[in-house]
């Protein structure tokens, strides 16, 4: 078994590739829920949603955010009678978030999510990391903002001072899967507010000290291939480049994985990780994905 650490953009392309050249049986995929929250009235668990249709091939991965070819009545409806929504929700992702929010009062997130992948014919196991509601803020100098605030409202532009959140307990099998994997692959997801979290669970690290870890860095250059992720570095003062992020992972890598253009770090990031692969990272096409995918399986001893 493989498990996977992932968020909801640059993990769950790497997921496209993994699944063409691994048995998806054979695949786990821990995900974040840090953000997760109610929003009109219904739970919307963003990354593992994304997951979710990733896995059942009809995520809208232009945005990485929804269903491919959704359409939006209830949201322009919502709009028409004075109750616009923060969050866009397209029908058929919709019908996915109350579905979830029922079976979440009957069985909790960890169950709600087997049964959604099942009904989706995903033979994966999708696992979110917790079952517990986590308390994100990202302190800003326009004072405290709740992570979708600051995300969409605000749409990431205010100057990032901290970003703060709750402990939680890591969901049943998170731990247990890791343990039992031959290899954990990090895949380049947001270091602080996808892949922290996870590694912040009670008995995660340890357990990823005793499996082969291989990452891959979602910071190329000095900047992240999207999204807020360096803003939310460089507010914790970690170096904004696959150094700084290799030394976040540095108690329990084995084997990362940079792009061509960060080939001047791989002396100092040998000084952090024995092993340093160096490739192609950019994920803009299937060809590309499965290529990566490739030369992680690869990688595993
Ligand atoms: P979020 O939940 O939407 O924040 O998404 P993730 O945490 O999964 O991913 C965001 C991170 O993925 C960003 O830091 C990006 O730099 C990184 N990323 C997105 N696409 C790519 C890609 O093609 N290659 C690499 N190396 N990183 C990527």
């Amino acid at each position: 078994m493989i498990t996977v650490l992932s968020g909801g953009t640059g993990t769950p392309k790497l997921l496209q590739g993994l699944k063409e050249i691994v048995d998806p049986e054979e695949l786990t995929i821990i995900v974040n829920t840090l953000e997760n929250d109610y929003f009109s009235g219904v739970y919307v668990s963003a990354d593992i949603d994304t997951v979710l249709y990733t896995m059942s091939d009809i995520i809208n991965d232009e945005l990485w955010y929804g269903v491919k070819g959704d359409t939006f009545v209830t949201n322009e409806r919502l709009n028409e009678i004075g109750c616009p929504e923060l969050l866009r929700i397209g029908d058929i992702d919709r019908a996915t978030k109350i579905q979830k929010t029922q079976l979440m009062e009957k069985y909790g997130l960890t169950k709600a999510v087997e049964i959604q992948a099942e009904k989706m014919g995903i033979t994966s196991k999708i696992i979110p990391m917790s079952d517990e509601n986590s308390d994100i803020k990202i302190i800003t100098d326009m004072g405290e903002l709740e992570f979708h605030d600051f995300l969409i409202k605000h749409q990431s532009q205010p100057e990032v001072l901290d970003v703060k959140f709750s402990k939680v307990a890591p969901a049943p099998g998170v731990v247990e899967a890791i343990k039992n994997s031959e290899a954990v692959i990090i895949g380049p997801s947001n270091p602080i507010t996808s892949i922290s979290p996870i590694l912040s669970l009670d008995g995660v690290n340890d357990a990823l000290k005793e499996t082969y870890v291989v990452a891959v860095s979602p910071i190329i250059g000095s900047d992240s291939v999207s999204g807020p992720a360096s803003k939310f570095m460089k507010a914790l003062d970690i170096e904004v480049s696959s150094i700084g992020v290799a030394s976040l992972y540095e108690t329990f890598l084995d084997n990362f994985v940079i792009d061509n253009e960060d080939i001047d770090k791989k002396q100092q990031i040998n000084q952090i990780v024995n092993k340093v692969t160096i490739t192609n990272t950019i994920m803009n096409n299937l060809g590309a994905k499965k290529n990566l995918a490739q030369i992680i399986i690869d990688s595993i001893p």
